[in-house]
C-alpha cells in the first residue's frame, strides 16, 4: 500500500491528509515509491515533498534533509552557506525541544531569501522542499517550536548526485573534483577521480564524456570541458593506492580479458582480497584501449602506466595467452568473469571481398597491426568503409603511414554518422575525404591485389530500427573508386567460441547474455563489457566490469552479502532521471575552453599525441565554469 498522504513533487499538491482527495500513487506523481524490496515512507528532494506514512514526523524530516544540504553549501556565497546553516541548526534545536514560536518565521524567511538571493544553484535547490514544508505543514513546524518535547529520531538514507554524476556510468563526482580543480588542488582531485575510475587517464583523454551531454551550462551556453578537465589531476598526479584487503582471501578468480571491463573487475576484487588472475591473448593490456585506438589518442606508455598501477595492487596478468575452453579455468578457479570484448568483425556482404588479396582488411585487425608496432606496407589510396570511430581512426591512421588518399566511404550522410563529431571533424582537417551516400558492392582486383572498389549511390528512405533513414541503393548510379587498400569498419561482435556450445545463454546479437548485474545463468560464470552488451565504449566496460565483480564477490561469499541499499536506489531514481532545471540566477554567459591542439599538418605526419593537457590556470579557470549542480535526496524507509 502505497497511496500518497501529501506531495507537492513538481509543483502539483496532492493532499490526502483529510482522506478527501482522490488517492495518488506513485504513477501520479512520477516518483518511484519503492526500491529493491523496501518502500518509502518519506522523500525530500529538488523538486519538492513526498510522504506515503502518515506517522513521519515533518519537522523532523526537514531537520535532516536540511543538515544534509547545509554540508554541502560551498562557500561562495554567504547567503547560501550561512542561511543554510542557521536553517539547519535552527530545526536542530525545534527536533530537540528547544524551539521558539519565532523560529518558523525565521525559516520562512531565511528559505525565501535563499531562493531568491544566493549565487548558484544548489542552494536555490535545495530550500524547495523545505518550503513545501513548511507552507503546507505550518502548524506542525509551530507547534513542535512552541513546545518543550524533543522530537522522536527519523532515521534516512540520503543520496548526493548530480545530473553529470547521474549520466556517467561509473558515476564520477564530477562537482566534487572540478571544484578542487578550480582551487588548484590537483592532487585531492585525483583521489577523488581514482576512487571509482581505474584508468583516470585514459578516460581524461578518450572517455565519451556522457557528463558532458548531461551538463546543465548545455542550457546556459556550453557544457563544461569535463573529460580535458580530469586529464589535469590524472596527468599531474601520482595515484595513491586505495585501501585494500589484500591477502585476505585464499580464494581464485579468473577474469577472461584485460580491456577495461576485466582491469575494472580485477582492481575491485583484487581490494577485496582476492587472488585474481587475468588472461588475455594479446601481446599488451588494455583491450581495444590498446588494440583499437590509435597512439595519437592515446599514447602507449600512458595506457602502460595505468595498468601498472593495478599490477601494482597484486593482480596477475598472463599475456599472450589465449582461453579456449571456459571450462579448463574451473579445474583452478572458483569463478570466472568473462570481459572479453567484441573483436570480431561482422561478415561483409562485398561482392569479391577475398581476404586473401593484397590491400583487404578489417579496420580492427588492422589497427591492432599498427598499435602493435607491425611494419606495414605504405598504400597510396585507402577507403575505408564505414561511419563510425573505427573508421574515422583507421583513416586518420593509414594518413600517418604516409598514405596520399584516405577516403572514408559511408552509406548514410554525415548528419547519421555515429562517430563522434571532433573526431570527424579532426580528420576532415587533417585532410581525410569523406564520400556520403555510397556503398562499396565489389571489390575490383589485378593479380591478387586490391586495385578498387565499385560502389553504388544511396539514397535515405523511412527510419529503420535504429531510428537513423534507411539507406536505399540507386539503380544504375554505380561508379569506381581506385584504392589499394579497402578497410572495413561495419562494427564488431564478441567471438564467443571458447565457451561450452549451447550451454550458455547468448543474445540474439551473440553476445553473453546476463542480468545487470552481469550473471550469467552458470551460477560460477560472470560477463562484463563489450561482450555482454555489444560494441560500447571504455566506460560503460569499466561500469560494468565493477557490477560483475561485485555479484562475482557475492557469489563467493556464498550470498551472506548482500548487494548496498544505495543501488537499488540508485536504479530505481535513475528512471526519473535527474532534474536539469535551475532554479538559482541565471549565470553570466561564458566560453568553453578546449585544451589545444597540434596544428593539423603535423599532427598527420606522426603519431604524437594531438591534444594537449590544460595548463593548470586554464582548468582551473574552466572549473569556474561549474555550477555544482549537487542535488541532495533524503528517503525515508516504512518500518514493518
Ligand atoms: C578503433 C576503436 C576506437 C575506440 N575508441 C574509443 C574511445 O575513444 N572512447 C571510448 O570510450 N571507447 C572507444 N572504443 C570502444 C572501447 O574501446 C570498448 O568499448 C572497450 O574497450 C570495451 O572494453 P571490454 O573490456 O569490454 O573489451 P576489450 O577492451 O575489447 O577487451 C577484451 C580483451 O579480451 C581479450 N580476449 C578476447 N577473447 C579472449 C580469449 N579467448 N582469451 C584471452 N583473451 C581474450 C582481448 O584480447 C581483449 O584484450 C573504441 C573501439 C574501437 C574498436
Ligand atoms: S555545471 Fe558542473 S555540476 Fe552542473 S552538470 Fe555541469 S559539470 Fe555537473
Amino acid at each position: 500500500m502505497n497511496d500518497i498522504v501529501f506531495s507537492s513533487w513538481g509543483g502539483q499538491v496532492v493532499d490526502n491528509r483529510s482522506g478527501q482527495s482522490v488517492a495518488a500513487t506513485a504513477a501520479d506523481i512520477k516518483l518511484p515509491l519503492s526500491y529493491g524490496s523496501q518502500q518509502i515512507a518519506a522523500f525530500m528532494s529538488w523538486d519538492g515533498l513526498v510522504i506515503t506514512d502518515k506517522n513521519v514526523n515533518v519537522v523532523a524530516l526537514a531537520g535532516a534533509y536540511m543538515r544534509e544540504a547545509a554540508k554541502l553549501a560551498c562557500g561562495e556565497c554567504s547567503m547560501g552557506y550561512k542561511g543554510t546553516a542557521i536553517i539547519s541548526e535552527t530545526l536542530s534545536r525545534i527536533a530537540g525541544g528547544q524551539g521558539k514560536p519565532e523560529d518558523v518565521e525565521l525559516l520562512v524567511e531565511l528559505a525565501d531569501s535563499i531562493q531568491k538571493n544566493v549565487r548558484c544553484d544548489f542552494c536555490a535547490n535545495a530550500v524547495i522542499p523545505l518550503r513545501d514544508a513548511l507552507k503546507n505543514y505550518r502548524e506542525a513546524f509551530v507547534s513542535a517550536a512552541g513546545s518543550n518535547v524533543a522530537l522522536p529520531q527519523i532515521y534516512y538514507i540520503t543520496k548526493i548526485t548530480a545530473p553529470c554524476q547521474e549520466a556517467c556510468p561509473i558515476h564520477q563526482d564530477v562537482p566534487g573534483y572540478l571544484e578542487l580543480v578550480r582551487n588548484r588542488r590537483n592532487t585531492e582531485a585525483l583521489e577523488v577521480i581514482h576512487r571509482t575510475n581505474c584508468l583516470p587517464r585514459v578516460t581524461g583523454r578518450t572517455c565519451v564524456a556522457f557528463c558532458e551531454k548531461n551538463c546543465v551550462r548545455k542550457d546556459i551556453d556550453s557544457p563544461l570541458s569535463v573529460r580535458a578537465l580530469k586529464r589535469v589531476p590524472a596527468d599531474l598526479g601520482i595515484i595513491k593506492p586505495l585501501p585494500s584487503e589484500k591477502g585476505t582471501k585464499k580464494d581464485k578468480v579468473a577474469i577472461i580479458g584485460a580491456g577495461p571491463a576485466g582491469l575494472s573487475a580485477a582492481q575491485y576484487l583484487s581490494l577485496k582480497g582476492y587472488q585474481v588472475y587475468i588472461f588475455d591473448e594479446q601481446a599488451a593490456s588494455g583491450g581495444m584501449t590498446f588494440a583499437g585506438i590509435p597512439a595519437y589518442r592515446l599514447p602507449r606508455n600512458v595506457l602502460a602506466g595505468e595498468v601498472e598501477t593495478i599490477t601494482a595492487q597484486g593482480v596477475q596478468i598472463r599475456l599472450n595467452t589465449r582461453i579456449r575452453h571456459v571450462e579448463e579455468l574451473r579445474r583452478t578457479f572458483k569463478a570466472v568473469l568473462v570481459a572479453s570484448g567484441a573483436h570480431q568483425t561482422r561478415e561483409t556482404d562485398i561482392d569479391n571481398w577475398n581476404k586473401d588479396y593484397d590491400g583487404l582488411m578489417e579496420g580492427v585487425k588492422f589497427l591492432h597491426e599498427v598499435n602493435s608496432g607491425k611494419a606495414i606496407t605504405p598504400r597510396k589510396r585507402v577507403l575505408v568503409v564505414g561511419g563510425g570511430n573505427t573508421a574515422i581512426d583507421c583513416a586518420r591512421t593509414v594518413l600517418r603511414l604516409g598514405c596520399k588518399e584516405a577516403m572514408v566511404v559511408y552509406r548514410r550522410s554525415r548528419h547519421e554518422m555515429p562517430a563522434r563529431d571532433e573526431e570527424v571533424k579532426a580528420a576532415g582537417e587533417e585532410g581525410v575525404k569523406f564520400q556520403f551516400l555510397a556503398v562499396p558492392v565489389k571489390i575490383q582486383s589485378q593479380n591478387n591485389k586490391v586495385v578498387g572498389a565499385e560502389c553504388i549511390r544511396m539514397e535515405l528512405g523511412e527510419p529503420d530500427a535504429s531510428g537513423r533513414r534507411k539507406p536505399l541503393p540507386l539503380k544504375g548510379s554505380e561508379f569506381v573508386l581506385p584504392a589499394d587498400m579497402v578497410l572495413t569498419a561495419i562494427g564488431e561482435i564478441p567471438d564467443l567460441s571458447f565457451l561450452p556450445q549451447g550451454k550458455v545463454d547468448v543474445t540474439s546479437w551473440n553476445s553473453i547474455k546476463t542480468d545487470e548485474n552481469g550473471n550469467t545463468n552458470i551460477p560460477w560464470l560472470f560477463a562484463a563489457g563489450d561482450c555482454a552488451s555489444g560494441p560500447a565504449s571504455i566506460v560503460e566496460a569499466m561500469a560494468a566490469g565493477k557490477r560483475a565483480a561485485e555479484s562475482l564477490h557475492l557469489y563467493m561469499s556464498k550470498n551472506k552479502l548482500e548487494r548496498p541499499e544505495t543501488e537499488s536506489i540508485d536504479r530505481a531514481f535513475h528512471e526519473i532521471g535527474l532534474s536539469r532545471k535551475r532554479r538559482g540566477p541565471k549565470p553570466a554567459g561564458t566560453v568553453r575552453k578546449y585544451p589545444h591542439e597540434m596544428n593539423a599538418e603535423d599532427r598527420s605526419k606522426s603519431f604524437d599525441e594531438v591534444e594537449e593537457c590544460f595548463n593548470v590556470q586554464v582548468a582551473a579557470r574552466e572549473a569556474e565554469r561549474c555550477l555544482r549542480c549537487y542535488r541532495v535526496m533524503l528517503i525515508v524507509k516504512r518500518q514493518g
